[in-house]
């Protein structure tokens, strides 16, 4: 055991008397090394399947009013050291694959700042507490993307507040299913091109002049880059474009020693998808098609984050890196 994952298990072990009576599975304390690594489980059977009970949240919504709630590691993810030392901004780590990515990042030994809305409040005090309980540094950094200037300042403050920066994710995004183009409103179509694709252009900008050689940039895509719904028009070409400029990055920032690459999930069980991101009748059945008969949790992508932002890595660049549940590209 080395010394990050002995404090780990410390912190863990302090923390569980004190909490166990209020623990949620999302709140959970850091588990024992051993406890949730190794072994064999059932990927179908892992965890929640269709059909789920409907349900609908104001956009952005939060992970904390879902049933069931996302699962995001809170109870299972060990870390080992695989990223001690390491600085990480995380666009949207309050909740979904991000709050994955922002435990997973703490347990592995890195200062996390995390960006948020300012109504996701709730979802990013807890995630920002997980970190501190992983005995790490926590900067959270509410703010709408859709501003330049407040991507710039992002920017900016994550490098105060970490003391620097050399993982940056950009994993923040919009989606809002329009079932028809005729009723899709320029409103929309600009504020989820301003979300998706131009938000991660301000912040890498912005980014770029702060990274040393060894840093990485992950950009979060999905399967609807290739196989795009009928009803994600807008959305599914902003993950097209995600999907494209991590591989132009990656060319262009290569010879500076910076890598990029980018995740595509599947169907997975987060606020974006009851909160407009799904229509109803897609909700009730989610993840029904994926060969595995059920959507993924964030959690089952945090060691895929973890992959393409550790040194252990380094040859990995312009690649993106699935988790699909046996559907989807790449
Ligand atoms: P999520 O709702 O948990 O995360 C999305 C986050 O985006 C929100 O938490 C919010 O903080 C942030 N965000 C949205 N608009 C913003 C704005 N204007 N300013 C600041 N922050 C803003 O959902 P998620 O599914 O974990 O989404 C994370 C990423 O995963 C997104 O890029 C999404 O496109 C992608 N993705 C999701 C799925 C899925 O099935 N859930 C599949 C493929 C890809
Ligand atoms: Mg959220």
């Amino acid at each position: 055991m080395d010394d990050t994952t002995r404090r780990q298990v410390m912190t863990g072990a302090a923390t569980l008397g004190a909490t166990a009576a209020l623990a949620t599975p999302a709140m959970a304390a850091a588990p024992a090394a051993g406890q949730a690594r190794g072994g064999k489980q059932d990927p179908r059977s892992k965890h929640p399947k269709p059909p789920f009970p409907a349900q609908s949240q104001p956009w952005p919504g939060l992970a904390g009013q879902m049933n069931p709630r996302p699962d995001h590691g809170e109870a299972s993810y060990v870390g080992s050291g695989r990223l001690r030392g390491r600085k990480a901004l995380i666009t949207g780590g309050d909740s979904g694959m991000g709050r994955a990515a922002a435990i997973a990042f703490a347990r592995e030994g890195a200062d996390v700042a995390i960006n948020y809305l300012p109504q996701e409040e709730p979802d990013a005090r807890e995630v920002i507490d997980l970190i501190r309980r992983a005995g790490r540094k926590g900067v959270p950094i509410p703010g709408d993307l859709r501003s330049e200037s407040f991507c710039r300042d992002l920017v900016e403050r994550a490098v105060s507040g970490l003391g620097g920066l050399d993982i940056l994710v950009c994993n923040a995004g919009r989606q809002q299913s329009v079932a028809s183009i005729l009723d899709l409103t320029t409103e929309e179509f600009d504020a989820t091109m301003k979300t998706n694709i131009y938000a991660p252009f301000w912040i890498i900008k912005a980014a770029v002049p702060h990274l040393e050689p060894g840093s990485a940039i992950i950009g979060t895509t999905s399967e609807q880059a290739y196989d795009p719904a009928p009803d994600l028009y807008a959305y599914a070409q902003t993950k097209a474009a995600t999907m494209n400029y991590v591989k132009s990055l990656a060319k262009q920032l290569g010879p500076k020693g910076i890598r990029v690459n980018g995740v595509a999930p599947g169907p997975i069980w987060t606020p974006l998808q009851v909160s407009g991101g799904a229509s109803q009748g897609k909700l009730v059945t989610f993840g029904a098609t994926a060969p595995l008969g059920r959507p993924g949790q964030p959690a089952e992508l945090a060691g895929i984050y973890v992959r393409l932002a550790e040194d252990d890595g380094s040859y990995t660049t312009g690649n993106i890196y699935g988790a699909g549940g046996g559907q989807g590209q790449p």
